[in-house]
Protein backbone atom coordinates (compact mmCIF):
# COMPACT_ATOMS: atom_id res chain seq x y z
CA UNK A 1 0.00 0.00 0.00
CA UNK A 2 1.44 3.30 -1.08
CA UNK A 3 1.75 5.80 2.33
CA UNK A 4 -1.68 7.88 0.06
CA UNK A 5 -3.59 5.00 0.14
CA UNK A 6 -2.75 4.42 3.99
CA UNK A 7 -3.92 8.27 4.58
CA UNK A 8 -6.68 7.75 2.26
CA UNK A 9 -7.96 4.62 4.16
CA UNK A 10 -6.97 6.30 7.45
CA UNK A 11 -9.45 9.12 6.72
CA UNK A 12 -12.44 6.98 5.46
CA UNK A 13 -12.24 4.66 9.40
CA UNK A 14 -11.91 8.47 10.77
CA UNK A 15 -15.21 9.82 9.28
CA UNK A 16 -17.08 6.18 9.96
CA UNK A 17 -16.63 4.93 6.77
CA UNK A 18 -15.46 0.98 5.44
CA UNK A 19 -12.84 1.95 3.19
CA UNK A 20 -13.17 -1.49 1.57
CA UNK A 21 -16.45 -3.22 0.01
CA UNK A 22 -16.92 -6.59 -1.17
CA UNK A 23 -20.10 -7.21 -3.73
CA UNK A 24 -21.13 -10.73 -4.49
CA UNK A 25 -22.61 -9.82 -8.02
CA UNK A 26 -24.40 -12.91 -8.90
CA UNK A 27 -25.58 -15.93 -7.49
CA UNK A 28 -24.51 -18.44 -10.44
CA UNK A 29 -21.76 -20.14 -10.57
CA UNK A 30 -21.23 -23.40 -13.23
CA UNK A 31 -19.02 -24.88 -10.29
CA UNK A 32 -19.50 -26.37 -7.75
CA UNK A 33 -16.81 -26.99 -5.77
CA UNK A 34 -16.55 -28.62 -2.46
CA UNK A 35 -15.94 -26.86 0.47
CA UNK A 36 -17.30 -23.66 -1.19
CA UNK A 37 -18.55 -21.35 1.14
CA UNK A 38 -21.23 -18.72 -0.53
CA UNK A 39 -23.30 -21.84 -1.11
CA UNK A 40 -23.49 -23.14 2.78
CA UNK A 41 -26.29 -22.48 5.15
CA UNK A 42 -26.75 -19.65 6.49
CA UNK A 43 -24.32 -17.83 4.49
CA UNK A 44 -25.80 -14.47 3.69
CA UNK A 45 -28.34 -13.47 6.25
CA UNK A 46 -29.77 -17.10 7.41
CA UNK A 47 -29.70 -18.17 3.45
CA UNK A 48 -27.37 -19.56 1.41
CA UNK A 49 -26.03 -17.49 -2.02
CA UNK A 50 -28.41 -19.42 -4.46
CA UNK A 51 -31.43 -18.69 -2.42
CA UNK A 52 -31.37 -14.88 -3.23
CA UNK A 53 -32.56 -13.05 -6.30
CA UNK A 54 -29.65 -11.38 -7.62
CA UNK A 55 -30.00 -8.95 -10.30
CA UNK A 56 -28.82 -8.65 -14.00
CA UNK A 57 -28.67 -6.18 -16.67
CA UNK A 58 -28.72 -2.56 -16.27
CA UNK A 59 -30.65 -3.03 -12.71
CA UNK A 60 -27.17 -5.02 -11.61
CA UNK A 61 -24.76 -1.92 -13.44
CA UNK A 62 -27.16 0.55 -11.55
CA UNK A 63 -27.58 -1.40 -7.77
CA UNK A 64 -23.49 -1.45 -7.83
CA UNK A 65 -23.34 2.04 -8.32
CA UNK A 66 -25.60 3.26 -5.71
CA UNK A 67 -24.03 0.92 -3.25
CA UNK A 68 -20.28 2.58 -4.07
CA UNK A 69 -22.13 6.21 -4.07
CA UNK A 70 -23.23 5.49 -1.08
CA UNK A 71 -20.38 3.52 0.80
CA UNK A 72 -17.28 5.54 -1.47
CA UNK A 73 -14.99 2.93 -0.47
CA UNK A 74 -11.20 3.10 -1.69
CA UNK A 75 -10.98 -0.45 -2.58
CA UNK A 76 -14.10 -2.81 -4.27
CA UNK A 77 -13.76 -6.50 -4.40
CA UNK A 78 -16.38 -8.14 -7.14
CA UNK A 79 -16.98 -11.61 -6.52
CA UNK A 80 -19.62 -14.08 -6.90
CA UNK A 81 -20.98 -17.04 -7.81
CA UNK A 82 -19.03 -15.98 -10.73
CA UNK A 83 -18.62 -12.22 -11.62
CA UNK A 84 -17.76 -13.76 -15.34
CA UNK A 85 -21.51 -14.76 -15.42
CA UNK A 86 -22.19 -11.47 -15.68
CA UNK A 87 -19.54 -9.90 -17.73
CA UNK A 88 -21.99 -8.01 -20.07
CA UNK A 89 -22.58 -5.73 -17.10
CA UNK A 90 -18.79 -6.11 -15.85
CA UNK A 91 -18.05 -4.40 -19.51
CA UNK A 92 -20.05 -1.56 -18.23
CA UNK A 93 -19.68 -1.33 -14.54
CA UNK A 94 -15.43 -1.51 -14.30
CA UNK A 95 -15.04 1.75 -16.37
CA UNK A 96 -16.67 3.43 -14.92
CA UNK A 97 -15.61 2.38 -11.66
CA UNK A 98 -12.54 3.69 -13.15
CA UNK A 99 -13.51 6.89 -13.75
CA UNK A 100 -14.60 7.14 -9.78
CA UNK A 101 -11.16 6.07 -8.96
CA UNK A 102 -11.48 2.84 -6.95
CA UNK A 103 -9.45 0.26 -7.35
CA UNK A 104 -11.04 -3.25 -8.32
CA UNK A 105 -10.55 -6.64 -7.76
CA UNK A 106 -12.58 -9.31 -9.76
CA UNK A 107 -12.40 -12.78 -8.47
CA UNK A 108 -13.40 -15.38 -10.61
CA UNK A 109 -12.34 -19.14 -11.47
CA UNK A 110 -11.81 -17.82 -15.04
CA UNK A 111 -14.59 -20.74 -16.67
CA UNK A 112 -14.84 -18.23 -19.29
CA UNK A 113 -12.70 -15.77 -21.43
CA UNK A 114 -11.62 -12.76 -19.58
CA UNK A 115 -12.75 -10.18 -22.01
CA UNK A 116 -9.55 -8.49 -23.65
CA UNK A 117 -10.45 -4.72 -23.08
CA UNK A 118 -10.27 -5.49 -19.33
CA UNK A 119 -6.80 -5.63 -19.74
CA UNK A 120 -6.23 -1.50 -20.26
CA UNK A 121 -8.91 -0.65 -17.53
CA UNK A 122 -6.26 1.14 -14.89
CA UNK A 123 -6.45 -0.14 -10.63
CA UNK A 124 -8.31 -3.30 -12.10
CA UNK A 125 -7.05 -6.47 -10.70
CA UNK A 126 -7.96 -10.02 -11.78
CA UNK A 127 -7.62 -12.61 -9.52
CA UNK A 128 -8.31 -16.49 -10.61
CA UNK A 129 -8.48 -19.31 -7.93
CA UNK A 130 -6.63 -22.47 -9.25
CA UNK A 131 -6.59 -24.33 -6.24
CA UNK A 132 -4.24 -27.15 -6.39
CA UNK A 133 -2.03 -29.30 -9.49
CA UNK A 134 -4.38 -30.15 -12.41
CA UNK A 135 -5.31 -33.78 -11.55
CA UNK A 136 -6.80 -32.22 -8.26
CA UNK A 137 -7.82 -28.59 -9.71
CA UNK A 138 -9.78 -30.44 -12.59
CA UNK A 139 -11.67 -32.94 -10.93
CA UNK A 140 -12.78 -30.11 -8.02
CA UNK A 141 -13.08 -27.12 -10.35
CA UNK A 142 -14.62 -28.38 -13.64
CA UNK A 143 -15.59 -26.54 -16.17
CA UNK A 144 -12.50 -24.12 -15.14
CA UNK A 145 -10.02 -26.46 -15.94
CA UNK A 146 -6.35 -26.01 -16.15
CA UNK A 147 -6.37 -25.75 -20.05
CA UNK A 148 -9.86 -23.48 -20.10
CA UNK A 149 -7.92 -21.33 -17.72
CA UNK A 150 -4.41 -21.21 -20.00
CA UNK A 151 -6.65 -20.17 -22.73
CA UNK A 152 -8.83 -18.00 -21.04
CA UNK A 153 -6.29 -15.47 -19.19
CA UNK A 154 -4.44 -15.18 -22.32
CA UNK A 155 -3.55 -11.27 -23.23
CA UNK A 156 -3.92 -10.54 -19.15
CA UNK A 157 -1.38 -10.50 -16.11
CA UNK A 158 -3.19 -12.05 -13.44
CA UNK A 159 -3.03 -12.65 -9.73
CA UNK A 160 -3.54 -16.47 -9.05
CA UNK A 161 -5.12 -17.45 -5.67
CA UNK A 162 -4.66 -21.30 -4.52
CA UNK A 163 -6.08 -21.62 -1.03
CA UNK A 164 -4.45 -24.45 0.74
CA UNK A 165 -6.07 -27.66 1.80
CA UNK A 166 -5.62 -30.27 3.96
CA UNK A 167 -5.26 -32.72 1.28
CA UNK A 168 -2.42 -30.90 -0.29
CA UNK A 169 -0.45 -30.67 2.26
CA UNK A 170 -0.70 -34.45 2.54
CA UNK A 171 1.67 -34.64 -0.62
CA UNK A 172 5.43 -33.90 0.21
CA UNK A 173 6.32 -31.12 -2.13
CA UNK A 174 2.84 -29.92 -2.97
CA UNK A 175 3.30 -26.24 -2.91
CA UNK A 176 6.25 -26.10 -4.93
CA UNK A 177 4.81 -28.18 -7.63
CA UNK A 178 2.27 -25.38 -7.52
CA UNK A 179 4.23 -22.43 -7.87
CA UNK A 180 6.56 -23.99 -10.03
CA UNK A 181 4.32 -24.42 -12.57
CA UNK A 182 2.98 -20.99 -12.64
CA UNK A 183 5.22 -18.93 -11.61
CA UNK A 184 7.67 -19.20 -14.66
CA UNK A 185 4.14 -17.76 -16.95
CA UNK A 186 4.30 -14.59 -18.47
CA UNK A 187 0.84 -14.54 -18.12
CA UNK A 188 0.99 -14.24 -13.98
CA UNK A 189 1.92 -11.09 -12.18
CA UNK A 190 1.66 -12.03 -8.11
CA UNK A 191 0.58 -15.34 -6.59
CA UNK A 192 -0.86 -15.49 -3.35
CA UNK A 193 -1.69 -18.38 -0.98
CA UNK A 194 -4.57 -19.02 1.42
CA UNK A 195 -5.60 -21.43 3.97
CA UNK A 196 -8.97 -23.27 3.94
CA UNK A 197 -10.98 -21.44 6.89
CA UNK A 198 -13.49 -23.72 8.22
CA UNK A 199 -17.19 -22.83 10.12
CA UNK A 200 -16.68 -23.61 13.77
CA UNK A 201 -17.22 -27.28 14.24
CA UNK A 202 -16.82 -28.61 10.54
CA UNK A 203 -15.45 -31.68 9.75
CA UNK A 204 -13.69 -31.73 6.25
CA UNK A 205 -10.72 -33.05 4.53
CA UNK A 206 -9.96 -29.43 3.34
CA UNK A 207 -9.24 -28.38 6.62
CA UNK A 208 -5.04 -28.78 7.68
CA UNK A 209 -4.38 -30.00 11.29
CA UNK A 210 -2.24 -28.10 13.35
CA UNK A 211 0.65 -29.65 12.29
CA UNK A 212 0.37 -29.13 8.45
CA UNK A 213 -0.83 -25.85 8.98
CA UNK A 214 2.22 -25.33 10.57
CA UNK A 215 4.53 -27.10 7.76
CA UNK A 216 2.30 -24.93 5.23
CA UNK A 217 4.34 -21.87 6.89
CA UNK A 218 7.21 -22.42 7.14
CA UNK A 219 7.42 -24.12 3.31
CA UNK A 220 5.69 -20.90 2.42
CA UNK A 221 8.95 -19.09 4.35
CA UNK A 222 11.11 -20.63 2.22
CA UNK A 223 8.96 -20.84 -0.86
CA UNK A 224 8.88 -17.20 -1.13
CA UNK A 225 13.04 -16.63 -1.13
CA UNK A 226 13.13 -18.94 -4.28
CA UNK A 227 9.34 -17.70 -6.10
CA UNK A 228 9.66 -14.05 -6.49
CA UNK A 229 6.13 -14.07 -7.64
CA UNK A 230 4.84 -15.48 -4.31
CA UNK A 231 3.97 -11.96 -3.19
CA UNK A 232 4.07 -12.90 0.64
CA UNK A 233 5.77 -10.89 3.05
CA UNK A 234 7.07 -12.91 5.84
CA UNK A 235 5.27 -10.98 8.62
CA UNK A 236 2.31 -11.88 6.63
CA UNK A 237 3.01 -15.88 5.97
CA UNK A 238 3.96 -15.65 10.08
CA UNK A 239 0.48 -14.32 10.92
CA UNK A 240 -1.34 -17.82 10.12
CA UNK A 241 0.20 -19.24 13.12
CA UNK A 242 -1.67 -17.09 15.46
CA UNK A 243 -4.89 -15.78 13.26
CA UNK A 244 -7.62 -12.95 14.95
CA UNK A 245 -9.07 -14.32 18.46
CA UNK A 246 -12.68 -13.22 16.89
CA UNK A 247 -14.28 -11.36 13.94
CA UNK A 248 -13.76 -7.79 16.40
CA UNK A 249 -9.79 -9.03 16.20
CA UNK A 250 -10.03 -8.78 12.56
CA UNK A 251 -8.87 -5.77 10.99
CA UNK A 252 -10.34 -7.22 7.87
CA UNK A 253 -13.61 -7.85 9.08
CA UNK A 254 -13.93 -4.57 10.88
CA UNK A 255 -12.78 -2.25 7.54
CA UNK A 256 -14.39 -4.96 5.11
CA UNK A 257 -18.60 -4.78 4.20
CA UNK A 258 -19.67 -7.65 2.02
CA UNK A 259 -22.86 -7.21 0.42
CA UNK A 260 -24.72 -10.45 -1.52
CA UNK A 261 -26.39 -11.04 -4.35
CA UNK A 262 -29.91 -9.18 -3.82
CA UNK A 263 -27.74 -5.79 -3.63
CA UNK A 264 -29.62 -5.97 -0.19
CA UNK A 265 -28.29 -9.02 2.47
CA UNK A 266 -25.04 -7.79 4.38
CA UNK A 267 -22.81 -10.85 4.90
CA UNK A 268 -20.96 -11.04 8.45
CA UNK A 269 -19.37 -11.60 10.27
CA UNK A 270 -17.08 -11.73 7.54
CA UNK A 271 -16.97 -12.83 3.57
CA UNK A 272 -16.83 -16.11 4.41
CA UNK A 273 -20.80 -15.37 6.75
CA UNK A 274 -22.28 -17.81 9.12
CA UNK A 275 -20.17 -18.64 12.19
CA UNK A 276 -16.34 -19.21 10.97
CA UNK A 277 -14.16 -20.44 13.00
CA UNK A 278 -11.46 -17.21 13.28
CA UNK A 279 -8.63 -19.92 15.45
CA UNK A 280 -8.66 -21.59 12.15
CA UNK A 281 -8.74 -18.87 9.51
CA UNK A 282 -6.98 -19.09 6.64
CA UNK A 283 -7.60 -15.94 5.01
CA UNK A 284 -4.57 -13.74 3.23
CA UNK A 285 -6.36 -10.39 3.29
CA UNK A 286 -6.95 -10.95 6.87
CA UNK A 287 -3.30 -12.11 7.73
CA UNK A 288 -2.05 -9.47 5.59
CA UNK A 289 -3.94 -6.62 7.85
CA UNK A 290 -3.10 -8.13 10.66
CA UNK A 291 0.68 -7.65 10.26
CA UNK A 292 0.07 -4.37 9.56
CA UNK A 293 -1.71 -4.19 12.68
CA UNK A 294 1.13 -5.50 14.45
CA UNK A 295 3.66 -3.56 13.04
CA UNK A 296 5.17 -1.14 15.91
CA UNK A 297 5.09 2.49 14.76
CA UNK A 298 6.82 4.11 18.28
CA UNK A 299 6.75 4.59 22.06
CA UNK A 300 5.17 0.52 21.86
CA UNK A 301 1.81 1.82 19.57
CA UNK A 302 1.19 -0.47 17.42
CA UNK A 303 -0.76 0.69 13.94
CA UNK A 304 -3.28 -2.06 15.41
CA UNK A 305 -3.65 0.51 18.81
CA UNK A 306 -3.91 3.53 16.32
CA UNK A 307 -6.57 1.71 13.83
CA UNK A 308 -8.41 0.77 17.04
CA UNK A 309 -8.69 4.49 18.28
CA UNK A 310 -9.18 5.29 14.73
CA UNK A 311 -12.72 3.13 14.76
CA UNK A 312 -13.90 4.03 17.83
CA UNK A 313 -13.96 7.57 17.01
CA UNK A 314 -15.38 6.61 13.70
CA UNK A 315 -18.34 5.00 15.45
CA UNK A 316 -19.09 7.67 17.70
CA UNK A 317 -18.82 10.34 15.12
CA UNK A 318 -21.58 8.21 13.17
CA UNK A 319 -23.56 8.03 15.68
CA UNK A 320 -23.21 11.72 16.64
CA UNK A 321 -24.09 12.07 12.92
CA UNK A 322 -26.92 10.01 13.41
S1 LIG B 1 -15.95 -21.05 -8.01
FE1 LIG B 1 -16.16 -20.02 -6.05
S2 LIG B 1 -18.35 -19.55 -5.91
FE2 LIG B 1 -18.16 -21.10 -7.51
S3 LIG B 1 -18.51 -23.04 -6.43
FE3 LIG B 1 -16.28 -22.68 -6.50
S4 LIG B 1 -15.80 -21.66 -4.55
FE4 LIG B 1 -18.05 -21.51 -4.87
S1 LIG C 1 -11.50 -13.17 8.07
FE1 LIG C 1 -10.86 -14.87 9.37
S2 LIG C 1 -10.29 -13.95 11.34
FE2 LIG C 1 -11.44 -12.44 10.18
S3 LIG C 1 -13.52 -12.68 10.95
FE3 LIG C 1 -13.33 -13.95 9.11
S4 LIG C 1 -12.73 -15.98 9.85
FE4 LIG C 1 -12.42 -14.53 11.54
Amino acid sequence: MRTIEVIQAWGAILSGRSPSVSIEITRECPLRCAGCYAYEEGHAGGFNLRQLHDKKGDELVEGVLEIVNELRPLHLSIVGGDPLVRFRELDKLLPLLEQRGIHVQVVTSAFREIPQQWASINRLSLVVSIDGLQPEHDARRKPATYDRILANIRGHRITVHCTITGQMMRQAGYLESFLSFWAPRDEIKRIWMSMFTPQKGAVAPEILTADERERAVNELLGLRQVYEKLDMPEGLIREFLSPPSSPRECIFAQTTQTISADLKTRITPCQFGGEPDCSQCGCIASMGLAAVGHHSLALGITAGGVYRASTAFGRTLRKVRA
